[in-house]
């Protein structure tokens, strides 16, 4: 990585870095080694101030301009974003563990993506036209809100920044970003682009911090809306916090999602879907299908098979491009994991593979599965957030439907089989926001994206997006005389 790949200080205000170092300190760490990488500060109430002050200076300007002139900009931070792929990918393989095979095409790219596609809907966001009594019409606007807050998870830091920032900015609205901080390195970089694309100062600032930071933001009377993606019980403090002022929010929280397979499923694609859902990212991701709903006539084949394509799970350092599988994105996180595998022994789960730390420096747990799990053990129904496969057998359509929306969740869902009827009618019949058929964790920037039920509400991705960061406005024209009763 050259040196000007890393972030020049631990904020970015107003378009440039800033630094307060009486701010505690944040230690970055390489998941990989448990190295520290960098040390930034975390934002202070003053360096907090500056960021919403100027982002509501600069937001009324940023929406002022057109369309048109907005998404260009959006657009050219999408194109120096491919250009700069390898860096960042580098970057935020330093700062998540994730492997550089992964965030080669998965996270930077993704941004990019969210970029280009909002920068190209910003000129074409319009009203209606409505037609009344008499010559009478109305017509409605869409606006911006104003001053949104992004809060990150530690996942996905670049895609989760760009999936809250690009349509925010292609609206007219300004943005303050909190990233977790645990990965705060790659959004400042983001911000870093986006000036050098011809973003106004103000309109996109990076604040570091832990939750005080991120209660700051979501309280202060100049913020319009929160976007957040994290945890339940985190989406619940700031949910609630939002709504004391009306405030508008996305919520993008966790999941326990079911994935069904059935015994008419291509079993190739099925594993590879489970593998895909449970294993990319170490299992670091949200929408994973860490219940794994397998027809009991073709169980034991479907365990074969995983337990040989799992020999190719690759560890090592995530900078090399033949690892496939890394580190945990922390020591705590790790520990977290190997807790809920003691959980699924104690609990009787049969543990088919994995369930250890790696021996090798950082971080790492190695791709564990467990099969003759039931649906009240702990690894069945708390979201693990690592590489931990639930295997659970079933014998009716009907029974793993049941089973499969027993959950305080309702993030995600797949489903494997050749029945093109009852792929469509399990799809219709799943509590989730988010559904695949034949198909695992695909997230393209076209198609909305969120939760139902506790994993949250909202909808990020796709139109859908621009209604969470815009409010309509309706105005009525009177064509006549107002006739008033006195
Ligand atoms: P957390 O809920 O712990 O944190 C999320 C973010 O909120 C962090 O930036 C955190 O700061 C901040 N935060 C914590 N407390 C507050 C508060 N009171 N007010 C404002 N901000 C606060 O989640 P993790 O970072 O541990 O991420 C993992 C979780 O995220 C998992 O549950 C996962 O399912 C979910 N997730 C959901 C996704 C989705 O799209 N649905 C995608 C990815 C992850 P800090 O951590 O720095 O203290």
């Amino acid at each position: 990585m050259t040196h000007d790949a890393q972030p020049q200080a631990s904020h970015f205000i107003d378009g440039a870095y800033a630094e307060d170092p009486a701010g505690a300190e944040m230690a970055v760490i390489y998941p990989a080694t448990g190295d520290r990488i960098a040390t930034l500060h975390e934002a202070t109430p003053a360096l907090v101030e500056r960021a919403l002050a100027s982002a509501k200076a600069a937001q009324p300007a940023w929406a002022a301009m057109s369309g048109m002139e907005r998404g260009r900009i959006l657009r050219r931070a999408a194109d120096i974003i491919r250009e700069r792929n390898r860096a960042l990918s580098e970057l935020e393989t330093l700062d998540t563990g994730k492997p550089l095979q992964e965030t080669l095409v998965a996270d930077a790219t993704s941004g990019a993506d969210a970029l280009e596609y909002f920068g190209g809907l910003a000129a074409g966001l319009t009203g209606e036209h409505i037609p009344l009594a008499n010559g009478d019409w109305a017509y409605t606007r869409r606006e911006p809100l104003g001053v949104c807050v992004g809060i990150g998870a530690w996942n996905y830091p670049t895609q989760i920044a760009c999936w809250k920032a690009a349509p925010a900015l292609a609206v007219g609205n300004a943005m303050v970003f909190k990233p977790s901080e645990t990965t705060p390195l790659s959004t400042l970089k983001l911000a870093e682009i986006l000036t050098e694309a011809g973003l106004p100062p103000g309109v996109f600032n990076v604040v570091q911090g832990a939750g005080e930071v991120g209660a700051a933001l979501v309280t202060d009377p100049r913020v319009a809306k929160v976007s957040l993606t994290g945890s339940v019980p985190t989406g619940q403090k700031v949910y609630a916090a939002a709504a004391a002022e009306m405030k508008h929010v996305t919520m993008e929280l966790g999941g326990k999602s079911p994935m069904l397979v059935f015994d008419d499923a291509d079993l190739d694609n099925a594993v590879s879907g489970a593998i895909l859902g449970n294993f990319y990212s170490s299992g670091q991701i949200c929408t994973n299908g860490t219940r794994v709903f397998v027809q009991r006539g073709i169980k034991e084949a479907f365990l074969a098979r995983l337990a040989e394509r799992l020999s190719g799970a690759v560890m090592g350092d995530p900078l090399d491009e033949a690892t496939n599988f890394g580190p945990m994105v922390s020591e705590g996180q790790m520990n977290i994991v190997l807790n809920y595998v003691a959980k699924g022994v104690e609990e009787g789960a049969r543990l088919v593979t994995g369930g250890q730390r790696a021996d090798r420096p950082g971080f790492f747990v190695e791709p564990t599965v467990f099969a003759d799990v039931a649906d009240d053990m702990v690894i069945a129904r708390e979201e693990i957030f690592g590489p931990v496969m639930c295997v659970l057998d079933f014998d009716t359509e009907e029974e793993a439907m049941a089973r499969a929306n027993a959950t305080e969740y309702g993030l995600a869902a797949g489903v494997f089989t050749r029945d093109i009827q009852r792929a469509h009618r399990v799809a219709a019949g799943f509590e989730a926001g988010t559904c695949w058929i034949n198909s695992y964790n695909d997230a393209p920037v076209e198609v909305p994206f969120g939760g139902t039920k506790m994993s949250g509400v909202g909808r990020e991705n796709g139109h859908a997006a621009i209604e969470h960061y815009s409010a309509l406005k309706s105005v009525y024209v009177r064509m006549g005389d107002v006739d008033a009763p006195f």
